[in-house]
């Protein structure tokens, strides 16, 4: 590059290269080569090549150059500068210098106080050298003076000297430490030769290059070979201008960003929110034992980076905090082993329950599936059954079978989808779905998950809950499962999902649909004394620190708890008063360290109070119009009363009681028989234009509906018309239609159980429903008489003798 900047003379090693300063252009001495003798004294320089017209300030320190000078300044002043070839050598000899220079006039020697020698000379014009005349004590050289050739008036010429002087130029202007003065100077040298030799001494290339310049006669290839070093400068000039912006643009974003968090620390310190530098650097070291994918990876790093320029005390600085809390919370790709080893299943699901064999059976079928399919692409297994049934257990057995973690979600009453999806987190108290809460409390990614009551999920303005439940159930779709407060994909697949509900007509059909339906039905007594005996009092014994205390609960105990004090299609209740009875005697122990070894039923009155509930519900059916009908429910199965009444009136009919279209339908068809059919049933026709009836079914706080109820309701009736008591401890259930057919119903278990349960004797069933009766165990049913039919007329003899 050219070299304008350092204009300070330097002493430095012997003969050194000092700026080329051009005095003057002038360079026309006629008589200067006219008087030159015939040998001059040589003086070798080590990195510079002097070229004829320029002016060149150099300190000299060697011994023999300063001999050279101060002999010619002694007398003509002149000398001839010659490069050496390699600038490393010390003390050259003849062949170590160029053979062609430059003669010079010393125009100038100032003596420094150390004995250097600070020389200005001037070059006059290109010579070279024919014999070295002598070497020491300097050397002395024959020469000829070496002519320019070509002409310099030509057109390609004054092109080539305008090329230079705009290439020179531009050199000038895109180098930063050139003052831009040079471009004003080189604007008015005239002298084309000048020109040339000016800025080839000044040209930052190499040596050689420099010296090949210096030899080339012909005037026009020296103008063109030092154009073409000049474009390879401007070349090297621009990619080094290039090469440092970058550099420096981005060391300036560097000092932008370094600056700007100085200037948020100490805001941050003005308002006096807390340092947070440890809480981040935990966060990082949590992060880094993460073995989650470079999508989260990098939403992790963006929320960091927004957290270290957050102000603790400000409210979204919690937002993204929780935000990246849960995304370390939760486990990304943290999986427990399959495994499926049916008899260790079969083991614990033997273990922690009673009977059902049935239904483990169905358990055991479904996780061979699962071991050979090797995936959770299956039905999802859906418990149905009244409360306490051991819906919840069952599931608990199953992780327990297959070693993975349990978790439950209630969903009862789930309206709002964003309690599956999560809110999103600019909501205020915005939370991740229910789904994503318990995976970060399992810290597992394949837990065994229970939905518990799917049937109690719903619809409402916040959208549909069960649609959002359906995609978490979906194998297609789960696998890429979306959390609004998460804003990440979560794979669930891997999950085994279970259901659970209590009412099999509730869950919505898509939802439905997926679900692989087992139906778990009430205990009768026997079963829940075993139930009693084997699981909940050994449980509650232990969960009471009672294990070591020696005392019995016999069966009579337990049976009057489950009739006198529970009516139930489960065991929940059963266990809550085991439990009290467990408390009383832990009680007991500590206070008076005496516990009764037997709790007959005047300690389990004392315990648990007055009996609740009577078998004899005989007792209230004392008039005619009144009959006993045995319903489902969510709960387990019920019996229901059904009254009726008569008083003046238009011969109406009303109905009370919390009824639903389909009951109301069912006591218009009842009525409407009876009407066609008075004469067969010994009634006055008169009561159905002259008296109004009431039909009302106790309890109105539930409401009640299907048409189970229909043959209860035309019995009610007919009794009430008839004036005639139904038989005792009778009770049914089963549809009609109004030719007087009975039609088969649901729920038959439940409500035969809770027929004995009430103390009935009796039951009137559709004849299609004797099967069902059938798959009851014999000794649950014993002491129940069942009548089957297939119309009314059997139904009205059986309960009124008509
Ligand atoms: P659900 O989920 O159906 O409402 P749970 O599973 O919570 O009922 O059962 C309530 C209690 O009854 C649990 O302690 C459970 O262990 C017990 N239980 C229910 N059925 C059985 C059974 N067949 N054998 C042993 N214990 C049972």
């Amino acid at each position: 590059m050219l070299n304008f900047d350092n204009m300070n003379f330097k002493q430095d090693d012997e003969i050194d290269f000092l700026p080329i300063m051009p005095l003057t252009e002038n360079m026309e001495d006629d008589h200067f080569e006219e008087n030159l003798k015939d040998e001059i004294g040589i003086l070798a320089l080590k990195n510079t090549v002097l070229f004829p017209g320029v002016i060149l300030p150099i300190t000299i320190s060697r011994d023999k150059s300063i001999k050279t000078i101060q002999d010619a300044y002694a007398s003509d002043k002149i000398v001839g500068v010659v490069a050496q070839k390699e600038s490393s050598i010390e003390e050259p000899t003849t062949q170590d210098l160029m053979l062609k220079g430059t003669i010079a006039k010393i125009l100038k020697i100032i003596k420094m106080p150390d004995g250097v020698l600070t020389v200005i000379m001037q070059g006059k014009c290109r010579f070279e050298i024919t014999t070295i005349s002598q070497e020491t004590p300097y050397f002395k050289a024959q020469f000829k003076v070496l002519k320019d050739t070509g002409k310099n008036n030509t057109a390609t010429f004054k092109a080539l000297i305008d090329s230079i002087k705009d290439t020179a130029t531009k050199i000038i202007q895109i180098s930063p430490n050139i003052p831009v003065q040079a471009s004003l100077f080189l604007k008015n040298i005239d002298n084309p030769t000048f020109l040339i030799h000016f800025i080839a001494g000044n040209l930052n290339g190499d040596m050689n290059e420099k010296q090949s310049l210096l030899e080339i006669d012909d005037i026009e290839q020296r103008a063109s070979l030092l154009l073409s070093l000049l474009n390879k400068e401007f070349q090297f000039a621009e990619l080094k201008n290039k090469v440092s912006n970058k550099t420096k643009i981005e060391l300036d974003k560097q000092q932008k960003e370094y600056y700007l968090n100085q200037q948020l620390k100490s805001i941050k310190d003005e308002l006096g929110g807390e340092s947070n530098d440890k809480e981040i650097k935990e966060m990082r070291k949590k992060a880094e034992t993460k073995k989650w994918g470079k999508h989260i990876q990098e939403t992790f790093e963006k929320g960091i980076e927004k957290l270290e320029r957050m102000n603790t005390s400000t409210p979204d600085y919690s937002t993204v905090y929780n935000h990246l809390e849960l995304i370390l919370d939760l486990p990304w790709d943290e999986y427990s082993t399959n495994e499926y080893d049916i008899k260790k299943a079969r083991h614990a699901l033997d273990n922690y329950h009673f009977g059902l064999e049935k239904i483990k059976d169905r358990i055991l079928e479904y996780l061979a599936v699962l071991k050979l399919k090797g995936d959770m692409k299956s039905p999802i297994l859906c418990f149905v059954g009244p409360p306490g049934i051991g819906k919840t257990s069952l599931g608990k057995s199953i992780a327990e079978a297959i070693d993975r973690k349990f978790i439950k979600i209630s969903l009862g009453g789930l309206h709002d989808e964003a309690e599956i999806r999560g809110h999103r987190k600019t909501y205020i108290g915005a939370m991740p779905g229910r789904i994503i809460q318990a995976l970060r409390k399992s810290k597992i990614s394949n837990p065994v998950m229970l939905l518990d009551e799917v049937d109690k999920v719903g619809t409402d303005y916040k959208g549909d809950a069960s649609n959002a439940l359906l995609e978490v159930l979906d194998p297609e779709q789960n696998a890429n499962f979306y959390d609004n407060y998460l804003e990440l994909e979560y794979d669930l697949s891997k999950i085994l999902f279970i259901t659970t509900a209590n009412n099999l007509q509730t869950i919505q059909p898509a939802l439905k649909d997926r679900l692989e339906i087992i139906d778990l039905s009430g205990y009768a007594l026997e079963e829940k004394t075993e139930i009693a005996k084997k699981h909940l009092i050994p449980k509650q014994k232990e969960a009471h620190g009672l294990t070591k205390i020696n005392f019995q609960i016999p069966e009579t105990t337990i049976k009057t708890i489950i009739e006198k004090y529970t009516r139930e299609s489960g065991v929940r209740e059963l266990d809550r008063h085991i439990s009290a009875i467990m408390r009383n005697i832990a009680l007991n122990y500590v206070s008076k360290n005496e516990v009764a070894k037997k709790i007959d039923l005047e300690i389990l009155q004392k315990i648990l109070g007055k009996e609740r509930y009577t078998t004899d519900v005989y007792q209230k059916i004392i008039v005619p119009g009144l009959a006993i009908g045995l319903a489902w429910t969510p709960f387990g199965g019920d019996i229901l009363f059904i009254e009726s009444t008569l008083c003046e009136g238009k011969g109406d009919l009303k109905l009370t009681g919390n009824l639903g279209n389909v009951m109301k339908e069912s006591a218009s068809t009842a009525y409407t028989f009876l009407k066609a059919n008075y004469k067969k049933y010994k009634i006055d026709p008169k009561v159905f234009n002259e008296q109004h009836v009431h039909i009302h079914v106790p309890e109105g706080a539930t409401p009640k509906d299907g048409p189970s109820a229909g043959i209860t309701i035309l019995t009610c009736l007919t009794s009430l018309f008839a004036n005639k008591k139904i038989k005792p401890y009778l009770a049914m259930t089963g549809e009609i239609t109004l030719r007087g057919q009975v039609l088969p119903v649901g729920g038959i278990k439940e409500k035969i159980l809770a027929a004995k349960r009430s103390g009935i004797k009796e039951i009137i069933l559709c004849k299609d429903n004797e099967k069902d009766v059938l798959d009851i165990e014999t000794s649950f049913i014993k002491g129940l008489k069942f009548h089957f039919v297939e119309k009314m007329d059997e139904v009205i003899h059986i309960a009124l003798g008509l």
